[in-house]
Formats: structure tokens, C-alpha cells, sequence
């Protein structure tokens, strides 16, 4: 007898290759995308590479800087930045395997 996947298990399914395996989603590291979104501003997919006091920001569909801000997160000058950066002309770069590069345990074919 086929076992009906509740809906919980169709996105474990969706995003681990097993219904019953809990995706477990990086948090940090240069491979590691993130979107910044907020207000009426473009989305943009970015990853961030550590450099000194500041931290580069790259479009991670075209890998391009698209600039950086303050290793502290200094409030003004972090807002003026990433809102220059989804200004910069990028939303459309959204990366083709969004939002599964994220996920550390998905079913790669090769386990
Ligand atoms: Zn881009």
C-alpha cells in the first residue's frame, strides 16, 4: 500500500531527497547565499567574503563585487550600502539552483 507523503514530508522530499531527513541549512561561509530584500528596493542574491574591516559583497548568479560594508555592521553606513548593492542592478541574477545550494545534506546523486 502507497503511503500518502504529508505535506511536511513533500518539502523534506523537495529539499533533502528524503521525507523523513531534516534539512540542515548553512549559515556561514563564502559559498553561502543570501538575499537582501527590503522596502520597495530590487532583490539580490549576494554572498560575503570577509576582508579586513570590511566585508566584500558579490552577486552570486554573475560573481561580480557589487560592494561592501562595515565587518561591524555599523547601522548607517551598512543600510547605505546594501541599498546601493540591490541598487546595482542585479535582481535578475537570481542563482538557477536557489535555494538548494543552501542546504548541505540534499541528495546529490552521488551518495
Ligand atoms: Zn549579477
Amino acid at each position: 500500500m502507497q503511503e500518502a507523503l504529508t505535506a511536511e514530508q513533500k518539502i523534506r522530499l523537495a529539499l533533502t531527497g528524503d521525507p523523513y531527513r531534516d534539512p540542515h541549512f548553512k549559515s556561514e561561509g563564502e559559498d553561502v547565499v543570501h538575499v537582501l530584500s527590503g522596502g520597495s528596493l530590487p532583490r539580490a542574491w549576494v554572498t560575503y567574503h570577509h576582508d579586513g574591516e570590511r566585508i566584500t559583497v558579490r552577486c552570486a548568479g554573475c560573481k561580480q563585487v557589487l560592494g561592501s560594508f562595515p565587518a561591524d555592521y555599523e547601522p548607517v553606513e551598512t543600510v547605505r550600502c546594501i541599498t546601493a548593492i540591490q541598487l546595482a542592478g542585479h535582481e535578475g541574477h537570481m542563482p538557477a539552483d536557489w535555494p538548494f545550494m543552501n542546504i548541505t545534506n540534499r541528495r546529490t546523486g552521488l551518495e
